[in-house]
């Protein structure tokens, strides 16, 4: 009886409980969400202004013409710096904050990545140009992919965008694509940022792909940035059921290797 009795006071106080707990978590639940969904509209509503002044600095450029002074020309080349500093902060935190909310909607197509990433080429060479880095594509001629064409569009601009900013002038860039497997021996596509910059030691490897977290601010401190590209990053690729892995020897560069299975996701 005694036994019986203790087994009962057991399995009561535990169903109390549980049920006690779930319920003081409903509303931590409920204001976590609401957060995160104010986050993100705050966001979105930050772009519109943003665009606006960028186009009305482009106005004041235009009218003002030849007439603006050397030192109000100045004044707004810095302005439009800061707003486009603004809007890649703002887009990036908008990426996070929706995907978080569970808003972001991923479309899954198959498509040539190729033209793709020489779109991306020609917009991000003139960069490695004013870094004196040499940026080599190794891509085969056509590749069909299977996956959400600006996400994955996107996770190449962080990596390469990383590559040549942490890399010192005259360094180089190797993007490598091509189809594989991943280690579950499935189809994947595989993709491979290889840099010859500043590296990254073992302590830092883990937590670069954490929001904010950015390596030794000294080191870096000169080099613009926001700690949120690699977390978008390792988000973009767990959408897509991959992994990325790092490998980097301080002062002798990082690569960073992605897998994206090609098998329809659910
Ligand atoms: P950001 O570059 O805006 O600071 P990221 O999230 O993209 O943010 O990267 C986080 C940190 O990881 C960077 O601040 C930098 O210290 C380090 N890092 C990223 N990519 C590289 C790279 N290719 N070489 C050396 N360090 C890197």
């Amino acid at each position: 009886i005694f036994i019986g009795l203790a087994i009962l006071f057991f399995i009561i106080s535990f169903l109390v409980g549980s049920s006690m707990s779930k319920r003081a978590m409903v509303p931590i639940i409920k204001s976590y969400t609401q957060q995160r969904h104010f986050v993100a509209d705050a966001s979105h509503e930050l772009r519109t202004p943003l665009s606006i002044l960028n186009s009305s600095i482009d106005v004041l450029e235009l009218e003002e013409g030849e007439n603006i002074s050397e030192f109000s020309r100045n004044v707004l080349m810095d302005m439009k710096d800061e707003v486009k500093r603004m809007t890649t902060l703002v887009n990036d935190l908008l990426s996070l904050a929706r995907s978080d909310a569970g808003l972001t909607n991923i479309s899954f197509e198959t498509f040539d990545f190729i033209p793709v990433v020489e779109q991306l080429d020609r917009s991000i060479q003139p960069l490695a140009v004013s870094r004196h880095i040499k940026l080599n594509l190794h891509t085969p001629a056509d590749l069909l992919v299977s996956g959400d064409k600006e996400r994955l569009k996107q996770l190449l601009y962080i990596l390469i965008d990383n590559a040549i900013k942490y890399t010192p002038q005259h360094g180089t860039v190797n993007l490598f694509l091509s189809m594989g497997v991943n280690d579950d021996h499935e189809e994947s596509l595989l993709i491979q940022v290889q840099d010859t910059g500043i590296g990254i030691q073992p302590a830092d490897q883990k937590k670069i792909f954490n929001r904010f977290y950015r390596v030794d601010k000294n080191r870096t401190k000169q080099i613009e940035g926001t700690g949120i590209g690699l977390a978008i990053a390792k988000w973009i690729v767990e959408e897509h059921k991959g992994t990325i892995q790092l490998s980097s020897h301080l002062g002798e560069g990082s690569v960073f290797t992605v897998k994206i299975p090609q098998i329809s996701p659910k």
